[in-house]
């Protein structure tokens, strides 16, 4: 089905089209503060202002002590010492620690010039004033020294990280307010099909509610990328050029759903496919067999097949790596593991088949049959099962590929 050799394309022979469409899709960068950061995609090297920590401090709440001192002390021959002063977190006046005398201090605050140690508050009486000692902590214990963590100047994210919790962390802690971020790819995702009708509507017989514009926005937004959901439209060529056009110039891709198949309305092939731009293949996959690629007035498209599942599968196989490598994220992208079949699966010979799967210890169990219209079973699976194309059959324990894909929670 390939145009030129009259075959279908491979996975990686679409995958390496739908790419080279999308590598420049990104539009630049922005400043955005950190706490607007989640999810983004650095496009600086954030570089450490401070060493981490950024001060020698404690690790215990406790005495800070020269060792000198309490090294002997023991249950059976505490060490009594007057305490010099008071270390709460946050002090920004510490003084020295004169031979002979400990400082009180709390986690975090300021190791004093001339301790060497902590004692940890449990191995003393607690005392305010003057304090006993019973036990002593090894040499140099329960210290934080200034840069372990991190030192001064050096790389605290470099660029293409994918900015989740602890990253927004990292970046604050080095005292970066704001940082310069890859700017979203505008994602135009439009839907086609007659028999599409807004959840929430009442159905005909006939109908089915639309779906797909719902999950290929969700995804857009996972892999980086800022969706607009444009209205579904019907089987008509008319109607599917002009709400294109209409919104095109705002968008950096388009992706359509449905319309690509071998069937008499089309409308994604029949209109896209007049304009020369846009080159409709076959790929040697299931689901997910038809596929499409090219431009709409400048703009790429990629155009997904309509059943729910082939829509997802050809989002995650296709557009997802090609939007993040677009973005400037290093792979690899999902957790690809090998994993036992819990009971035996069948493959057509020739195409790549990725199964829906629940994974679990090592095992995967299959959610569903190959069917590319169960969104119930699709919404139950974590992963998708990879069985190569000259493989028809595997026996239950047999190894397989998974690609875990997260569950609800991602
Ligand atoms: P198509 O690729 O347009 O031939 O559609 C294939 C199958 O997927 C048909 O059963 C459609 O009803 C269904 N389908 C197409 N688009 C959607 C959509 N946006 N939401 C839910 N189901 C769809
Ligand atoms: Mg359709």
């Amino acid at each position: 089905m390939d145009t030129a050799a009259g075959r279908r394309r491979t996975v990686e022979e679409h995958r390496a089209v739908v790419a080279a469409l999308l590598a420049g899709c990104s539009p630049g960068t922005e400043e955005v503060p950190v706490a607007e950061a989640a999810g983004r995609v650095l496009a600086e090297d954030v570089l450490a202002a401070v060493p981490l920590p950024v001060f020698t401090n404690s690790a215990m709440d406790g005495y800070a002590a020269r060792w000198a001192d309490v090294g002997g002390a023991s249950a059976g021959a505490p060490v009594r010492l007057p305490v010099a002063a008071d270390l709460p977190a946050g002090r920004t006046e510490v003084p020295p620690l004169e031979p002979g005398t400990v400082h009180r201090i709390m986690t975090g605050a300021p190791l004093p010039d001339g301790a060497d140690v902590v004692v940890p508050v449990e191995s003393t009486d607690g005392g305010t004033a003057t304090v006993a000692i019973s036990g002593a902590p090894a040499a140099g214990t329960f210290l934080r020294h200034a840069g372990e963590d991190l030192a001064a100047g050096a790389t605290a994210l470099p660029a293409g990280t994918v900015l989740g919790p602890a990253q927004l962390g990292l970046a604050a802690s080095v005292g970066r307010a704001a940082v310069v971020v890859r700017r979203r790819p505008r994602v135009l995702v439009l839907s086609t099909g007659s028999e599409l009708v807004a959840p929430g509507e009442p159905l005909a017989h006939g109908q089915i509610h639309e779906s797909n514009s719902l999950v290929l926005a969700a995804a857009v937004t996972a892999a980086g990328g800022a969706a607009r959901t444009l209205h579904f439209v019907p089987d008509d060529v008319d109607q599917f050029l002009t709400t294109v056009r209409a919104e095109l110039a705002s968008a950096d891709v388009l992706v359509t759903s449905g319309g690509v198949s071998m069937g008499a309305y089309e409308v994604v092939k029949d209109a896209l496919g007049a304009l020369g731009t846009v080159e409709f293949v076959g790929v040697a996959m299931q689901p997910g067999g038809p596929q499409g690629a090219g431009t709409v007035d400048g703009v790429p498209v990629v155009t997904l097949p309509g059943n729910p599942v082939s829509s997802f599968v050809s989002f995650e196989v296709f557009v997802r790596p090609a939007l993040r490598a677009a973005l400037g994220v290093p792979g690899p992208d999902r957790v690809e593991l090998t994993a036992r079949l819990a009971g035996p699966l069948t493959s057509p010979a020739g195409r790549r088949q990725y199964l829906r799967g629940r994974f679990s210890s090592g095992t995967v169990e299959l959610v569903g049959g190959a069917g590319s219209h169960l969104v119930a079973h699709l919404a139950r699976a974590d992963c998708l099962v990879v069985v190569p194309e000259d493989v028809t059959e595997l026996p239950a324990g047999g190894e397989v590929q998974v690609v875990l894909i997260g569950g609800a929670l991602q």
